[in-house]
């Protein structure tokens, strides 16, 4: 293992306000006021109206009323919308009570408006520990840095994510572990990052396995919150690599889910750069309790009863040189250099659900 003498690096901390607790849903409006704000849009999904609603019934007076209208990937005909609707009814701050679209949605918001986010996840994808937003115009989703979009607040309250289906959590959880698990091999990382993208798997993966033996564990909610938290914070303060390249790609020009397509890919990208990133991958084992990071993922993903091919959540083989070909045009720096034919290798045995094997690097 590098020493920190070893490794240069720049660490700037990312100012966020952070309430974890069960029952802290409750404390929402001590925590708007804290801000300064008096009148809170809250945001959801449709599917979510009624933790929005008892977010709303909790603040009050401070409340702005619900708006419904978080969408996947947000599209700009719904940020325009919702930023239309806070306008109207005078919001000084939004509460985005929901996953990662929701949280998305008040992102939208913000970087025009730089009303203050607070969040409240009910998912693990940890967008509400991250300045990125991303809008999808004209079936191209675009995504961006901004401390405009970082939510000032974060309640993390175990209790509402007690009923997030056990499919979803896992795919969820696992694509928060992909975070973590590039964050370890990125090349802005730093030693704060990677303890807490160790700590952040090592957590996840734990809490996974429990509430697949038990979703109402709530004890394992909590690691699974945690984790997702630390794994969150990864994926705000550094960059990440070739994993969620090809998950950007697969999810915006072919519309596959977001949290399945991170849950299949993960295990064949660690593969792939397993031999470049030795590091990272010794850490990344140690927290999933394995020998081999790559295989640890696999094993986890598919222990637990989530999607292991790309052909089973709606990929079509022949759009999979394609798929190579976009991630290819505008590559994010990954620690192995991108080669067409591994990486063709990687996506075939992804759609088949094969078992990743550690791909050589070419000499
Ligand atoms: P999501 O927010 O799209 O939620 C999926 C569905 O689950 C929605 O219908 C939602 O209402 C429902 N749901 C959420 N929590 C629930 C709960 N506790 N019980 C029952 N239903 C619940 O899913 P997601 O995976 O959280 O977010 C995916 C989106 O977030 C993608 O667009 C992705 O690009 C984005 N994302 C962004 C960042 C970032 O840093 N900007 C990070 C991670 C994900």
């Amino acid at each position: 293992m590098n020493t920190v003498s070893e490794r240069d690096f720049i660490y700037t901390a990312q100012p966020s306000r952070v309430v974890f607790a069960r029952g802290s849903f409750g404390r929402l409006a001590s925590e708007i006021k804290l801000l300064g704000a008096r009148r809170a849009l809250v945001l959801c999904t449709p599917q979510q109206v009624a933790q929005a609603e008892k977010a709303s019934a909790l603040l009050g007076p401070l409340s702005a009323g619900v708006y419904s209208g978080a969408e996947m990937h947000v599209p700009i005909e719904s940020a325009r919308q919702a930023r239309e609707h806070a306008r109207e009814v005078g919001a000084d701050c939004a509460v985005a009570v929901g996953g990662g679209s929701t949280i998305g949605l008040g992102k939208a918001i913000a970087l025009e408006s730089s009303l203050p986010i607070v969040a409240v996840p009910t998912t693990y994808a940890g967008s509400e520990m991250t300045p990125i937003y991303g809008i999808t115009e004209v079936g191209e989703k675009k995504t961006g840095r901004d401390l405009r979009v970082l939510p000032r607040t974060v309640i993390y309250d175990p209790e509402l994510s007690i009923g997030l289906p056990l499919g979803m959590s896992v795919v969820s959880g696992i694509n928060a572990i992909a975070h973590a698990a590039e964050g370890l091999y990125a090349r802005d990382g730093n030693p704060v990052m990677s303890l807490v993208a160790e700590e952040g798997i090592r957590a996840m993966a734990a809490g996974l396995r429990k509430i697949a033996r038990n979703p109402s564990d709530f004890a394992a909610r909590s690691d699974c919150l945690y984790g997702a938290w630390l794994c969150g914070s990864v994926l705000g303060h550094v960059g990440m690599a070739l994993h969620h390249k090809l998950c950007h790609t697969l999810g915006g020009s072919f519309n596959l889910p977001h949290a399945e397509t991170h849950t299949i890919v993960l295990a064949h990208a660690l593969a792939y750069n397993s031999a470049a990133a030795p590091e990272a991958m010794e850490r990344t084992a140690r927290a999933l309790g394995t020998s081999d990071a790559a295989d640890g993922i696999f094993n986890l993903a598919s222990d637990l009863g989530a999607p292991i091919a790309l052909r089973d959540i709606g990929m079509e083989e022949a759009d999979l040189g394609r798929a190579c070909d976009i991630a290819l045009s505008n590559p994010y720096w990954n620690p192995r250099p991108l080669e067409r034919a591994a990486l063709m290798d990687l996506l075939g045995d992804a759609w088949t659900g094969k078992r990743p094997s550690a791909r050589v690097i070419a000499a």
